[in-house]
């Protein structure tokens, strides 16, 4: 289907040492509005060269930057975090513009960011080391932790300011400067990010915006002046990601792909694990990577559980995400919408039973809707339960025991997201021991961890050994270096040949 265009593009370029730059390669893509089709903007896609430059920046900003005291870079953490307060309504307005989110949901991303800024207001306790006096005889030995360098992110359309936060927030409190390369679908909230940030004092070449596709992210893979790379993606990205990234001799934390299950019990309250799934089935059009995709009914939840769900979804709104009245957005793009109703099709041939078509609820609109999905009776084998949809179509799996649900989830090839709602505790408490994926929600759909906490799948969900944000992103920020020292005392100074001993 080809787009409309508006006449007057919003041309959308890098920030680099301080300052808008637009992109000289002469290669850019289109940016829509998911809403009306329209395409509205065009991003500018860096050369290898323009990639050099942004490191550049970075690289020429660190020696300074890194100096600056604890107490001074806590003082800019919380005028960042003032800063992009006061400008919460401008950064979800361009989100729900370029994603196609509601704008209560956009707000609600933008508000998750900011608790990653706050988070880091407390960067002189986060980057305490450890101190240990008369290690031996008249020698102390302690643990500093320094910055990297420079560190890149890489980051995915789905969450255009919130993700970036995760990263940049923490990144540059531990003293490192950075670059970033958005997703080229909705690349405009980088650059408000890059103006508040310069807003509220941040060093020229701090912090630096490459727009762009795989030209960027490769040159970023190989930079031998990149010291680290976070990215959050894609499964087959993320692991492209982490294997350029570390065989270059960098550190990478690679985030992937999902397919979360929401497990229900029999004894669950029902109406309110319908309520739980349509939200975080539906929230975003199912784009997030922590959507409920996958419904385990476990016995006889299994007919009351699909017939409150199938009552509710006649009453999700869907619409322009700037509609107050929306509750569901657009998807991204005519090609992602298209595939994801693609698992309709595919369900249907392989077996499953079209609760709910989208297709048939979609407002008549030029914009990428596809209504809310259900699929029941769905199996492991079909397309519709192995792959990640990134849509809104809830799948139902049907399982006769708790044990068929645990086996089904673990063996999973994804591991991001998982939910049980019951009202057993033991067996909630059980659950938790036995389940092998990283953020665990119980009576909880999408248990994204709060920010002093960390956030981090395993399995095809996360390449690398740290989790974003919260504690493991500190670690992942800075290295640690130990230190023994001796201060002149001539009483214990002797030549001694031996092996450092320590009594
Ligand atoms: P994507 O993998 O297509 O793109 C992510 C980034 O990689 C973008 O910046 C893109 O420009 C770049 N990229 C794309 N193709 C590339 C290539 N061939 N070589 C190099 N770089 C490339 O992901 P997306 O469609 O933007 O985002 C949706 C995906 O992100 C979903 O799979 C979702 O689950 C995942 N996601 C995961 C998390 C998490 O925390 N695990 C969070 C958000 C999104």
């Amino acid at each position: 289907m080809s787009a409309a265009v508006t006449t007057d593009l919003k041309l959308i370029g890098h920030w680099i040492g301080g300052g808008p730059v637009r992109g000289e390669s002469g290669r850019r893509g289109p940016v829509y509005n998911p809403a009306t089709g329209e395409q509205t903007g065009e991003v500018d896609f860096a050369s290898t060269d323009e990639a050099d430059r942004a490191v550049a920046a970075a690289k020429a900003a660190f020696p300074e930057w890194r100096k600056w005291s604890l107490s001074k870079r806590a003082d800019l953490m919380f005028r960042i975090y003032q800063v992009v307060e006061e400008h919460r309504e401008d950064l979800a307005r361009l989100l729900t513009a370029e994603h196609g989110k509601v704008f209560s949901d956009a707000l609600g991303e933008v508000q998750r960011g900011i608790e990653v800024i706050e988070y880091v207001c407390g960067i002189p306790s986060l980057l305490k080391g450890g101190f240990s006096e008369q290690a031996s005889t008249g020698i102390d030995v302690y643990s500093i932790r320094q910055p990297l360098g420079v560190v890149a992110g890489i980051t995915p359309f789905n969450f255009p300011a919130m993700v970036p936060m995760w990263m940049w927030a923490p990144a540059l409190a531990c003293g490192n400067t950075f670059v970033l390369k958005p997703s080229e679908k909705d690349p405009s909230a980088s650059i408000l990010a890059a103006e508040l940030l310069k807003e509220a004092g941040v060093p020229d070449g701090v912090f630096n915006v490459v727009q762009g596709d795989k030209v960027a992210v490769d040159r970023i893979l190989e930079h031998p002046d990149i010291a680290a790379v976070s990215f959050v993606g894609s499964t087959p990205i993320a692991r492209y990601v982490y294997e350029n990234g570390t065989r270059a001799g960098k550190r990478v934390q690679a985030l992937g792909g999902a397919k979360n299950h929401m497990i229900v019990l029999p004894d669950a309250d029902i109406d309110m694990a319908a309520d739980a799934a349509v939200s975080a089935g539906y929230g975003s059009a199912g784009e997030r990577c922590m959507a409920v995709s996958v419904l385990v009914a476990v016995g006889s939840a299994a007919d009351p559980l699909v017939e409150a769900i199938k009552e509710r979804l006649p009453k999700v709104k869907v619409g322009d995400g700037m509609d107050a009245a929306s509750e569901m957005g657009p998807l991204v793009t005519a090609a992602h919408r298209d595939k994801v109703a693609s698992y309709l099709d595919s369900g249907r041939e392989q077996g499953a039973t079209v609760v709910t078509d989208g297709r048939d609820t979609a407002p008549d609109s030029d914009g990428f809707f596809l209504g809310v999905s259900l699929l029941d009776d769905v199996t492991p084998e079909m397309d519709a339960y192995r792959d990640e949809i990134f849509g809104p179509v809830l799948s139902v799996v049907r399982v006769p025991t708790y044990d068929d649900a645990l086996t089904l989830v673990n063996e999973n090839p994804y591991g991001n997201g998982v939910a049980i709602f019951t009202r057993d505790g033991g067996v909630a408490r059980q659950f938790q021991f036995d389940v092998n994926v990283g953020m665990v929600g119980i009576n909880v759909p999408i248990p994204v961890p709060v920010a002093y906490y960390s956030f981090g799948g395993w399995k095809s969900s996360l390449f690398g050994d740290r989790h974003i944000y919260g504690p493991e992103g500190i670690d992942f920020y800075t290295r640690t270096k130990a230190v023994t020292s001796r201060w002149p005392d001539p009483a214990t100074s002797r030549v001694d040949l031996g092996f450092p001993q320590t009594r």
